[in-house]
């Protein structure tokens, strides 16, 4: 008889399987689906990265094992990035490192300094891997705060006090719901933070995908931040390049040992090849070649945004208007499980609000990443499953 841990055992059961099932036996008999299911960019990364990219990949040299905490010349990289773009001086020895993708990192950091039983602070809705595969995974115990409509979408900083919390995880621009925060916020935050001896997680991974003129800070723009906080980074969502796998957290110097000392137990740096292309990548940001496609990228989210946000809002669908990240937050009311389902009966994929913790509960995500056609033709699908 094989047995699962107990750690295994608490993490909570998969609410989707009923529904993926269906989507797949619907995949499987042809029919046409338009999911918006999948936070994946379908827009093309930056071409000069992808040529930079097979570049470095024809190099043999760069195909040996990379350190646990990444290339010097990658965190050289990443630190003159953070002074480009958030006016923040690190230094790349010690308050970098490279991650093999964030959700590694977020994950991982947690091993660190979460001992059994200590209480995590995260987010209701949220990105899972906080509660379960940072929290959960380190035998910690979740304590929900929840993000409301009413307050938008950010946690209520008096309700987080005196709750004996070793860590906070919290992320804007905000996966689900597309919230986004400014420097004030983050500055009471850390402040909270100071207070209460909490470690903070900052998941800043949709900085770069934002609409409107808005330009989204960096948790480390705080003087007092590198006391308390590290920010996670992550190339996935900026350059569209999710499967490249590579990421990097900033700050603090005794959180960013620790994040590096359970990774160099476990792993060896992302490939050296992709840490070359990525540094480049950083250090050209502002080209025509980066940012000329990613401001392309963003534009169609914005025309994604604008047009799936006014045909719900037609049939009565209640959306957040986003400011950054390449999500709709829709108000469905009731039971998200029961509207997606009804959704995915007319050929719909959206997520079920629920399966970013009791309080997504009413609403549905929708990743912008469909182009504006099929945006067309689900909107029509969408009328036919409501006036059903
Ligand atoms: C996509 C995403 C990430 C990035 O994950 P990677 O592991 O870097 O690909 C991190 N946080 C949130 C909230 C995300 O949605």
């Amino acid at each position: 008889m094989i047995e699962l841990s107990k750690r295994i055992k608490r993490l909570p059961p998969y609410l989707f399987a009923e529904l993926e099932n269906t989507i797949n036996s619907l995949k499987a008999r042809g029919v046409d689906l338009i999911s918006f299911g999948v936070g994946d960019p379908d827009l093309p990364p930056p071409r000069a990265y992808l040529e930079k990219l097979s570049e470095e990949a024809a190099n043999p040299k760069n195909h040996n094992y990379s350190f646990s905490r990444g290339e010097e010349d990658f965190r050289i990289a990443v630190s003159e990035w953070y002074k480009f773009r958030f006016g923040v001086d690190l230094d790349p020895e010690n308050e970098v490192v490279a991650l093999i993708g964030s959700k590694e990192g977020l994950a991982n950091i947690a091993r660190a300094f979460i001992d059994d039983g200590d209480r995590v602070l995260v987010p209701d809705p949220a990105y899972p891997v906080y509660r379960n595969g940072a929290t959960l995974l380190s035998d910690g115990q979740p304590v929900d705060i929840p993000l409301l409509k009413e307050m938008g979408f950010k946690p209520d900083l008096n309700a987080m006090s005196g709750k004996k919390a070793k860590m906070l995880y919290l992320n804007y621009p905000n996966n689900p719901t597309g919230a986004v925060t400014d420097l004030e916020f983050l500055k009471e935050l850390i402040e909270r933070a100071k207070e209460e001896n909490i470690i903070v997680c900052y998941d800043n991974a949709y900085s770069e995908i934002a609409f409107d003129g808005y330009t989204a800070p960096s948790i480390m723009q705080v003087d007092e931040a590198k006391e308390v906080a590290v920010e996670f980074h992550s190339c996935s969502k900026t350059l569209s390049v999710t499967g490249d796998r590579i990421g990097f957290a900033v700050g603090n110097k005794q959180l960013i040992k620790g994040l590096v000392e359970v990774k160099s137990q476990i792993d060896s740096g992302p490939p050296v090849y992709l840490q070359k292309a990525a540094a480049w990548a950083l250090r050209n940001y502002s080209s025509q070649e980066i940012l000329g496609q990613l401001k392309k990228n963003v534009l169609e989210y914005q025309r994604r945004r604008d047009r799936l946000a006014e045909g719900l809002a037609k049939m009565g669908l209640k959306c957040f208007k986003p400011k950054a990240t390449f999500y709709l937050w829709v108000e469905c009311g009731g039971s998200s499980m029961e509207y997606a389902a009804r959704l995915l009966e007319a050929g719909v994929v959206a997520t079920p609000g629920v399966g970013f913790g009791k309080h997504g509960e009413g609403y549905l995500r929708f990743a912008l990443t469909i182009p504006l056609n099929r945006i067309e033709e689900a909107l029509s699908r969408v009328q036919e499953a409501i006036h059903q």
